[in-house]
C-alpha cells in the first residue's frame, strides 16, 4: 500500500510497566498539577458578588441615539439590517407627519425597530453600516429572561431617553474620529 503522505506514526503496543498499572505516580502527577493551579492567581470570577472590569469598547447590548435636540437620529434605512449577519434586525419604517419634527429628525423613520437578541452576535457590524450614527453598541448586558420573546428588544428598550442619555463617545476611536472630520463624510451631521 502506497502511503499519501510521510507522516504516519507506528502506533506502540508495548505492555503497560507496573508503574502504569497501578496509576500511582499517575494519581501523584495529577494531584500535583492541582496543587500548583491551587496556589495560582484564579482565572474565573465569583460573579455576581465579583464583577470582571470590562473594555470600554465592550459589545454589549444597542442603543438607539437621540440627537442634541432629542430627535431620533434612525432614518429606517435598513443599512443596519442588511449587514447584519445574523439576520437579527427587522424594522418597519413610516413618514414622519407634520408637528414630528421635533421626535424624528430625518423625514423617513423607524415605526417598528427590533434586535432579536438571541440571534444577535455582537458584531458590530450594525454600528459600523449605519450613516446616521444612530446605532451603537454599549457595555451593557443583555439581561436574563425566561422568556424567548423578552429577548426581542423594540424601541422602548432600545432608544435612549432624554433624561439617560449613553455616552458612546469612549467608542469613537481616533480613526473614526479622523473619519469624521473629513468634509466629504459629513453629510450625517
Ligand atoms: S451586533 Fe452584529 S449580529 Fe448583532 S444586530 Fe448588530 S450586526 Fe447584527
Ligand atoms: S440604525 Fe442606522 S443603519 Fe439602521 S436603519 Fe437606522 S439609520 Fe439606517
Amino acid at each position: 500500500m502506497q502511503n499519501l503522505t510521510n507522516r504516519s506514526k507506528v502506533v506502540s503496543k508495548r505492555e503497560m510497566s507496573l508503574a502504569e498499572k497501578i496509576y500511582f505516580p499517575a494519581i501523584l502527577k495529577g494531584l500535583w498539577i492541582t496543587l500548583k493551579h491551587f496556589f495560582q492567581k484564579k482565572a474565573s470570577y465569583n460573579y455576581p458578588e465579583e464583577k470582571r472590569e470590562f473594555s470600554p469598547v465592550y459589545r454589549g447590548h444597542h442603543v438607539l441615539k437621540l440627537d442634541d435636540e432629542g430627535r431620533e437620529r434612525c432614518t429606517a434605512c435598513g443599512l443596519c439590517a442588511v449587514s447584519c449577519p445574523a439576520e437579527a434586525i427587522t424594522m418597519i419604517a413610516a413618514e414622519r407627519k407634520p408637528g414630528e419634527e421635533k421626535l424624528y429628525r430625518e423625514e423617513k423613520y423607524a415605526a417598528v425597530y427590533e434586535i432579536n437578541m438571541l440571534r444577535c452576535i455582537y458584531c458590530g457590524d450594525c454600528e459600523d453600516a449605519c450613516p446616521k450614527e444612530a446605532i451603537f453598541l454599549t457595555d451593557q448586558l443583555v439581561s436574563t429572561e425566561y422568556e424567548r420573546e423578552s429577548f426581542i428588544y423594540g424601541k422602548d428598550k432600545l432608544v435612549e431617553t432624554l433624561d439617560h442619555r449613553i455616552d458612546v463617545s469612549k467608542r469613537q476611536t481616533q480613526e473614526v474620529a479622523d473619519f469624521k472630520k473629513n468634509k466629504r463624510y459629513q453629510h450625517n451631521r
